[in-house]
């Protein structure tokens, strides 16, 4: 490690669907220098407020089992019926320049990101309260009433898989919800294991940018 402003790491950030995770992965990257957050190709159709190349890669399913049988995807998953996957090749780049990625993805994928990047960091993003999840996926008006039921059966599967994640966050308030993840950020890139990586205490109290 030539400088300690190039420490990077993947920050799964997952949770039952309409916890909120994505408006937290926006509001955290607003806060903090030095991350990005992962677009994901899906084979789902794009919600009306959403874009092509902004929220998701919008591909058909032969596109998506063309990258997945290519290696170009660091983790997929099949979620409530369709497929997801993160493209490796902005996430390795990312990470060389010194970006720590967010990745807003589901529990499946988020093991398999943590099995192929040990050092990735894991947050589960958990609901104030369990009426508040259904609140906001019956909010969100352009699901049909069945992809909701379906959504939130996966919810209380998908809680299940939070022994598996390092950090645990309630989103209460986004602002609270949002600190609570810098926190975590900020203390992961002072990690000992992280700073030291292939060089002596010597070389790092030389270096810049130490302040990170
Ligand atoms: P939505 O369709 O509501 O945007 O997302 C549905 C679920 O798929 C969410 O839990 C979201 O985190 C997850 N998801 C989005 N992108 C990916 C991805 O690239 N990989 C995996 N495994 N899950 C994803």
């Amino acid at each position: 490690m030539a400088d300690a402003e190039m420490i990077s790491f993947p920050i799964v950030v997952s949770g039952a669907s309409g916890v909120g995770k994505t408006t937290l992965c926006h509001g955290l990257m607003e806060k903090m220098s030095r991350l990005a957050f992962s677009i994901s190709a899906t084979t789902r159709e794009a919600r009306h407020t959403e874009e092509h190349g902004r929220d998701y890669f919008f591909i058909s399913t032969d596109e998506f089992e063309r990258m997945k049988a290519e290696g170009e995807l660091a983790e997929w998953a099949h979620v409530h019926g369709e497929s997801y996957g993160t493209p490796r090749v902005w996430l390795d780049g990312q990470m060389a320049k010194g970006t720590s990625i967010l990745l807003d993805i589901d529990v499946q994928g988020g093991v398999q990101i943590m099995e192929a990047y040990p050092d990735a960091v894991s947050i589960f993003i958990v609901p104030p309260s369990w009426q508040e999840i259904e609140k906001r996926l019956r909010g969100r008006k352009s699901d049909s009433e069945e992809a909701i039921e379906q959504r939130l059966q996966n919810a209380i599967e998908e809680m299940e898989y939070i022994v598996k994640y390092g950090y645990v966050v309630a989103n209460d308030t986004v602002e609270d919800a949002v600190a609570r993840m810098e926190h975590i950020v900020r203390a992961e890139r002072l990690r000992r294991d992280r700073v030291l990586k292939g060089i002596t205490w010597r070389d790092y109290i030389g270096l810049d940018g130490k302040g990170v």
